[in-house]
């Protein structure tokens, strides 16, 4: 190979690789490379081309460990992930319901409106029923009066983009599953989206609520740290429950094992500030 033809395969092997390279080291990246190409080529030039085959796997390399940071960097208890996620959930199944021209003539059609509010409606009947049987109503960390007002406000604004995202994405699901019965049942599929309306609606809803119980009442992140506090099925003479904890100090979930007369829900034990240096940041 001559001379300004090995250059040339350097130099293209080198610019190719560097766009697998996250983009804020990919600076660096390649100057360290050329610096290493450039004083390996003016000692033995065909030396140089053997170094240029390790260049694609260290790109990837350096990918694989930013990817990796990155990973380990999401805030998984973190209230605007849940949201984001969900926010993501609506959104892909929208772009499904909007790239095939029938499914988005069907939705902004009358009939959708009119099963969009059928399923509005369903979904607020299930309401009730769901803060009873995940115990919502019951919890006394959210019937307290010792948050701010702006702390209430946080917790309804996200239970309420919870319940509109899940909404929202259970009717378009809803109608992504019965469409295909369409064709065999005709107009009585009409029942059937409802019949999924209602299942899917009940099920969306509860996940909120309970998730809105798994989360501190002070700054909504998801509580963790699950512990076994007592012997287990001891409800009578001791006490035997889970405790589980917001990794910022504001402080601890009891729930009990079983319900009892004198310990009928779990109970939210704010800590106060001097315990936030326990906590990491
Ligand atoms: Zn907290």
């Amino acid at each position: 190979m001559k001379p300004h033809e090995r250059l040339d395969s350097l130099h293209r092997t080198l610019s190719r690789a560097s766009w697998i390279v996250p983009a804020s080291r990919r600076e660096a990246w390649l100057a360290e490379w050329v610096a290493e190409l450039s004083y390996v080529y003016t000692q033995h030039p065909a030396s140089a081309t053997d170094l240029a085959q390790g260049i694609v796997h260290d790109a990837a390399t350096m990918q694989r460990l930013y990817l990796a940071d990155r990973y380990r960097a999401i805030d998984w208890q973190a209230p605007r992930l849940c949201v984001g996620l969900l926010g993501c959930c609506f959104t892909l199944l929208l772009a499904v319901t909007m790239a095939q021209s029938q499914l988005r003539h069907l939705v902004f059609s009358r009939w959708g409106y009119g099963a969009f509010a059928c399923f509005v409606v369903l979904a607020l009947f299930s309401l009730p029923s769901t803060v009873v049987t995940s115990r919502y109503g019951a919890y006394e960390a959210y019937s307290g009066d010792a948050a701010t007002m702006v702390q209430r406000w946080a917790r309804w604004r996200f239970l309420a983009a919870k319940l509109v995202f899940s909404v929202l994405s259970c009717y378009l699901l809803a109608v992504h599953v019965t469409r295909p019965f369409q064709h065999l049942l005709g107009a009585q599929a009409d029942w059937l989206l409802m019949a999924c309306g209602l299942i899917f609606n009940v099920v969306a809803v509860s996940w909120v609520f309970t998730d809105q119980l798994q989360r501190c009442p002070t700054c909504m992140r998801s509580l963790r740290g699950s512990a076994r506090m007592g012997p287990p099925s001891w409800g009578l003479l001791d006490s035997s429950a889970t405790e589980e904890m917001c990794d910022r100090g504001h402080g601890l979930l009891h729930q009990p094992e079983w319900q009892t007369s004198w310990f009928e829900n779990a109970r939210w034990l704010q800590l106060d500030s001097t315990w936030r240096d326990l906590f990491r940041p």
